[in-house]
């Protein structure tokens, strides 16, 4: 999501901090059975933080442990520099996978190509929660995220979905072909006033 950011800031030989990945990135300090368990024999936060700093143009991050077993999670990937294993690989390559299978045809790949929305939806961000949500049934992340876009708060861009006025006009720049007013919809159906429900068996 934010890669142009990222390849800028190398550009122009800046630092990179990312602040709080673990949080914004999907409350993974309280991670969900699905994802923990797609995740073995690492913890989603080992793997989120590592995938990160594999990157050699991110340089520093926040992290907030709750419990001080957190922390020495955290101390454990800032001593592990470089590329990813083999095995921290596979890893991620099973949430990849769950979250195409899991979405099949209205899988969002997240590329932004369908903005600017008419109304100013971040569609990309809100199929990102709805991805979360019926892959790694990480619907009380996505709920948490989405109820915040209310025009409200300035990190979190554009109105909720049900303003979407299925006017069209993003259909044609996405190249996925996904059918976006219906998913943005259900989105919103999803998410609004979701407490945890489950989404399926
Ligand atoms: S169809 Fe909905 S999401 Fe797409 S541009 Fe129109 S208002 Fe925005
Ligand atoms: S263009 Fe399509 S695949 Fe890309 S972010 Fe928009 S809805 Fe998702």
């Amino acid at each position: 999501m934010h890669a142009a950011a990222v390849a800028r800031a190398a550009e122009l030989d800046m630092g990179v901090f990312i602040i709080s990945p673990n949080e914004k990135g999907g409350m993974l300090f309280r991670p969900t059975e699905t994802l923990r368990r797609l995740s073995e024999p690492f913890h989603p936060m080992h793997l989120n933080q590592r995938w990160l700093l594999s990157d050699p143009r991110v340089h520093t991050l926040s992290v907030g442990p709750e419990t001080p077993d957190q922390l020495d999670l955290h101390m454990a990937v800032a001593d592990r520099v470089g590329p990813l294993t083999p095995a921290e690989q596979a890893a991620l390559d099973r949430w990849t996978h769950t979250r195409r299978q899991a979405l099949g045809t209205d899988f969002c790949t997240e590329c932004q190509q369908c903005l600017p929305c008419r109304v100013g939806i971040d569609i990309p961000e809100q199929l990102r929660l709805r991805n979360l949500a019926l892959a790694f049934d990480m619907t009380e992340y996505g709920s948490f995220r989405y109820n915040l876009m209310d025009g409200s708060y300035d990190w979190f861009h554009g109105p909720s979905g049900d303003h979407c006025t299925a006017c069209g006009d993003c259909l044609p720049r996405c190249p996925e072909k996904l059918d976006i007013p219906r998913l943005i919809f259900d989105t919103h159906d999803l998410l609004k006033t979701a407490t945890g429900r489950r989404l399926w068996a």
